[in-house]
């Protein structure tokens, strides 16, 4: 089976490494890429953005000329992905969201979405840190109810949301199998006098730096002891291999919004 796939946003850092990874898989047939209109990359080899030498796919800046995909693969930004969604809607094409940061409201129109077309909305396509995500919830079960919960990440300078969208869902799933409210037990960060730490809350902790891909630790602290659940990505291509592992998995399946842990057969 080849599945036709385009990558929106190809000239950003992971468009780049998602064109390297589409170009290599067996089952994977590239057949465009948008940037944005005032790119100086339009109308520009895919091969040669990705530094793999031309491979005659251009890019484009109108998704009409993406007709003949049958998956997108979108990490761009929340505006251009809510957009791009309206499109895939009226076209029926399935689409794999890497983007990150959108609002509980955003996540609904991409749900509501979900009902038209096949989504996997991925904040992160990471496998590595999609088993965490199961670890953490293994954890909650077992010592959270009675342990000190804070989560750590780091990324690069250049990220634009915090804390990253892979430490609010392992926040999510934290406090969904504890039963608590992520919205009433988040603390953003401390300064000054903070009191003690109450123990039904969860702590967050971003750092922002140099290159770092992406650095995730769940802390899980008791009195004489503490678990720490880390995921550390050393390259870009780990997040664009998950992807290509989201669109073949996709292109299999009927409309809905899934998650990588569907992808990967982790949800019961
Ligand atoms: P980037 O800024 O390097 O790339 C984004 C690209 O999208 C840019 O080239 C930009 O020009 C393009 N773009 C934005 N709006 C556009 C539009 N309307 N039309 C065409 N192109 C458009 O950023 P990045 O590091 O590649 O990350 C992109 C997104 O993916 C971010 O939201 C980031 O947090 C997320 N991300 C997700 C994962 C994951 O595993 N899901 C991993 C890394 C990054």
């Amino acid at each position: 089976m080849t599945i036709n796939v385009a990558i929106l946003g190809c000239s950003g850092r992971m468009g780049r490494n998602l064109i390297q990874a589409a170009s290599e898989h067996k089952h994977i047939n590239l057949v465009g890429g948008n940037v944005r209109a005032s790119s100086s990359f339009v109308n520009f080899d895919l091969g040669e953005l990705a530094g793999i030498g031309a491979i005659g796919q251009k890019t484009s800046t109108d998704l009409n000329d993406l007709l003949a995909a049958d998956v997108l693969i979108d990490f761009t930004s929340i505006e251009s992905t809510l957009e791009n969604i309206k499109w895939c809607q009226q076209h029926k094409k399935a689409i794999v969201i890497g983007t990150t940061g959108f609002s509980a409201a955003q996540v609904e129109i991409i749900e509501q979405a979900g009902k038209n077309i096949p989504i996997v909305l991925a904040p992160n396509t990471s496998v590595g840190v999609n088993l965490l995500f199961k670890l953490v919830e293994i954890t909650a079960k077992a010592i959270g109810d009675y342990t000190d919960i804070e989560i750590f990440e780091a990324h690069h300078r250049f990220k634009k949301d915090a804390p990253s969208g892979t430490a609010m869902k392992i926040g999510e799933v934290i406090a969904d199998t504890l039963g608590r409210n992520l919205d009433e037990c988040a603390i953003y960060g401390r300064e000054g006098i903070t009191d003690e730490r109450k123990q039904d809350t969860i702590g967050f902790a971003t750092v922002r730096a140099g290159d770092i891909i992406g650095e995730h630790t769940a802390f899980f602290a008791d009195l004489g002891e503490r678990l720490e659940i880390t995921h550390k990505a050393s390259s870009r291509m780990t997040f664009a291999l998950g992807a290509m592992r989201a669109t073949t998995w996709l292109a299999k399946v009927k409309e809905g919004c899934y998650t990588m842990q569907d992808v990967l057969g982790l949800t019961e």
